[in-house]
């Protein structure tokens, strides 16, 4: 039929475009393009759910929420590998494995280590089956529906390949992406993550496959194993996978004996850093597979393979003095000033010392000289003091008791690492971040106006909070340096423009601690106005989906302070949106207040998006699949024959869209 064909010529499209843009990194079309042809693939489907591809590449969006990870035994072990630190150690081993094949010319295949969290993903007739995590090597759990989401990974295979076999690789975060991440969370005033690895591991376990598929992970593939799988060696391996459509390093090479190894070795100690993501060492693995099955394994790891671990950069510097910095939500991070120092290809003048505690922890005193590493992380961390060097009368380090930047007291509350100045509304710091949250893009989006006036503007006491932006007049504003009558007038255009923010966005603009893009959508879209978030209790907030105590205890504590209110009162006055704006239906009943249904099939009279719309204009639930908690599936032309039979399973009523529309009439 057409539509079948349509259909799968879209999915062929789309895979392919996925991979030029994930795998090989040279995308034919536009976003715009490929956002069209996924929207017409989506509605083709949705119309049409007797076509429904689990491996669609609609799917990667995710949106399946998994409580308790299925745990599986791997058909094949995964071992962990032996470790080697010197050049010495490596011909160790290869004396050791000649002594086994008896002095054989021996080729190895050297590839980076990349770390990050190992899977294992089943492929079965070119389609993606299952991903497990490593778990203790015998068994793992079952992440196949993260594992859907990362875009590198293909979901159906190209070219020719074998029937069945497990791919194993690992999942990382690319360091450009991992900071971006981080800034974002900087921005909502929460914890960054510490390192890219730990991030990646973590995600693999998120119950919420939609939340994992907004992170930009990615799979470097490096083994196969599997039966009957026509391929002699592991670098053929390696390039049979990339020509399936898996994303293979390119840095891999075959070396002829033990001496290009260690080239290999010495290239990438000195050029790692280049890499988009993190590598801690290289792995050199026996290159034919015979002499891999005739070496075989020990109870741990496989002999015919060895890691050689880098040792991580490490200099030492002389500490110059410590500052704390002030954040957006007054919290205090205090900062090592080192003497400048080359380190990993970088000039290193600074590094974090996250809190009081670790400064206790290290007993670091100014004019000490440092240990400085860049090892997993990309900031650079202080690990230890040189003790032998420190000068008698260094003073112990004494963490500050007052604001840098008010000299209010700080403080820190139980359980949390880092001091606060509490000076809310008149810590400048505080003052200013806050005003040049509520302007950026993803909040107020405020054009003609960036961090940098901001300051000027508050230092010259035109604003005090962002509420004061809406009285700025071209006048006030055109003595600040760089301004122009022109650029005066789009920085005051742009503010009024911010009028017709909706409101969700302009609770995240608020700068609420915890309150991010998400769950400002999630209040937003729940309580429908200020006034009602305003009034919600402790309790009515964290039984909102996903908003959890320590988001709610923050919200409360906003609402708490008059000076917030009095603030929000004058944004209102001004016309910034406070409630969410619906179009009104006059056809809105309650009817269907309690009742939970699923749409399944094709409808005459309704678009199946109509349907659900109209669901939920009558105060009734769409749920996505049948459960015991369904109460009516409303039935279209080609409902599935599984649903049919799973609906008279459990007994829930059948309605066709005819009875639908009695039910709300
Ligand atoms: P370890 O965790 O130190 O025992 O190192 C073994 C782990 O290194 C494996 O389980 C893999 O997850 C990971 N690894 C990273 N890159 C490679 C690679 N190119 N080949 C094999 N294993 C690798
Ligand atoms: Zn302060």
């Amino acid at each position: 039929m057409d539509i079948q064909k349509n259909i799968q010529d879209l999915k062929d499209e789309l895979n392919l475009h996925n991979h030029n843009y994930y795998v090989l990194d040279n995308p034919t079309i536009s976003d715009f393009e490929f956002d069209k042809k996924l929207k017409q693939l989506q509605e083709l489907e949705n119309q049409h759910p007797e076509f429904f591809d689990e491996n669609s590449p609609t799917q990667r969006v995710g949106g399946t929420i998994t409580k308790n990870f299925q745990t599986v035994v791997h058909d094949y072990r995964m071992y962990s590998l032996d470790n080697s630190y010197s050049v010495d150690d490596l011909t160790d081993w290869e004396t050791r494995i000649q002594k086994v094949l008896g002095n054989v010319p021996l080729q190895y295949t050297c590839e980076l280590k990349y770390d990050g969290a190992s899977i294992s993903i089943t492929y079965e007739n070119g389609k993606l089956k299952r991903a497990v995590t490593r778990g203790d090597g015998f068994q793992g759990d079952d992440v196949t529906n993260n594992i859907k989401t990362i875009k590198s990974i293909p979901l159906q295979l190209k070219g020719s390949f074998p029937n069945r076999f497990d791919i194993r690789g690992e999942i990382i975060l690319p360091l450009e992406g991992f900071e971006k991440m981080n800034q974002e969370l900087i921005e909502i005033g929460e914890t960054p993550y510490s390192n890219p690895r730990n991030t990646a591991s973590g995600s693999l376990k998120l119950q919420d496959s939609a939340e994992v598929a907004k992170r930009p992970l990615e799979c470097l593939l490096y083994f196969i194993v599997g039966n009957n799988l026509g391929i002699s060696s592991q670098y053929e391996s390696l390039e049979a996978a990339r020509n399936w459509g898996f994303k293979v390093p390119k840095e891999s090479k075959l070396a002829n004996n033990l001496e290009e190894v260690f080239e290999y070795i010495n290239y990438w100690d000195k050029h790692r850093h280049d890499l988009p993501y993190e590598t801690d060492g290289v792995v050199i693995k026996v290159n034919s597979f015979q002499h891999q099955d005739e070496l075989g394994y020990t109870a741990k790891s496989p002999r015919w393979a060895m890691a050689y671990k880098f040792k991580a950069e490490q200099v030492s510097t002389k500490l110059n003095s410590i500052s704390y910095q002030v954040g957006r939500t007054g919290s205090i991070t205090p900062v090592a000033n080192l003497e400048p120092v080359q380190l990993a290809g970088t000039i290193v003048k600074r590094a974090s010392l996250h809190n009081a505690d670790q400064i206790e922890k290290l007993d670091i005193r100014i004019g000490d000289e440092v240990f400085v590493e860049k090892g997993g992380e990309i900031i650079p961390k202080i690990i230890a003091v040189d003790l032998d060097k420190r000068n008698p009368n260094a003073e112990v380090t004494k963490y500050i008791t007052n604001c840098p930047e008010c000299n209010s007291e700080l403080e820190r509350k139980d359980g949390e690492a880092n001091h606060y100045c509490p000076n809310f509304y008149g810590c400048p710091p505080q003052i200013i971040g806050r005003i040049q949250h509520y302007i950026t893009r993803k909040a107020m989006d405020i054009e003609g106006l960036g961090g940098e006036t901001v300051a000027l503007l508050f230092h010259n006491n035109l604003v005090k909070d962002y509420s004061d932006l809406y009285e700025l007049k071209v006048d006030d504003v055109i003595p600040l340096e760089r301004m122009a009558q022109k650029s005066a007038e789009n920085l005051v255009n742009g503010i009024e423009k911010s009028k017709e923010i909706p409101f969700e966005r302009v609770l995240y603009a608020l700068g609420i601690r915890y309150v991010g893009e998400t769950v400002a959508k999630k209040l937003a879209k729940h309580y429908k106005n200020i006034d009602a978030i305003r009034n919600a209790s402790l309790m009515d907030l964290i039984l909102v989906d996903e908003i959890g105590e320590k988001i709610a205890q923050s919200v409360i504590e906003f609402f708490d302070n008059p000076e917030n209110i009095r603030i929000i009162e004058r944004l209102k006055q001004f016309g910034v949106q406070f409630e969410i704006i619906e179009k009104h239906n006059p056809n809105a009943t309650e009817k269907l207040v309690g009742k939970t249904f699923v749409v399944s099939g094709v409808f005459e009279k309704f678009s199946r998006d109509d349907l659900k719309k109209a669901i939920e204009e009558n105060g009734g639930k769409v749920g996505s699949s049948i459960s015991a908690k369904t109460d009516f599936v409303i039935a279209g032309e080609n409902m599935g024959p599984a649903k049919l039979e799973k609906a008279s399973q459990l007994k829930i009523s059948i309605i066709s869209e005819d009875d639908f529309i009695s039910l709300i009439s």
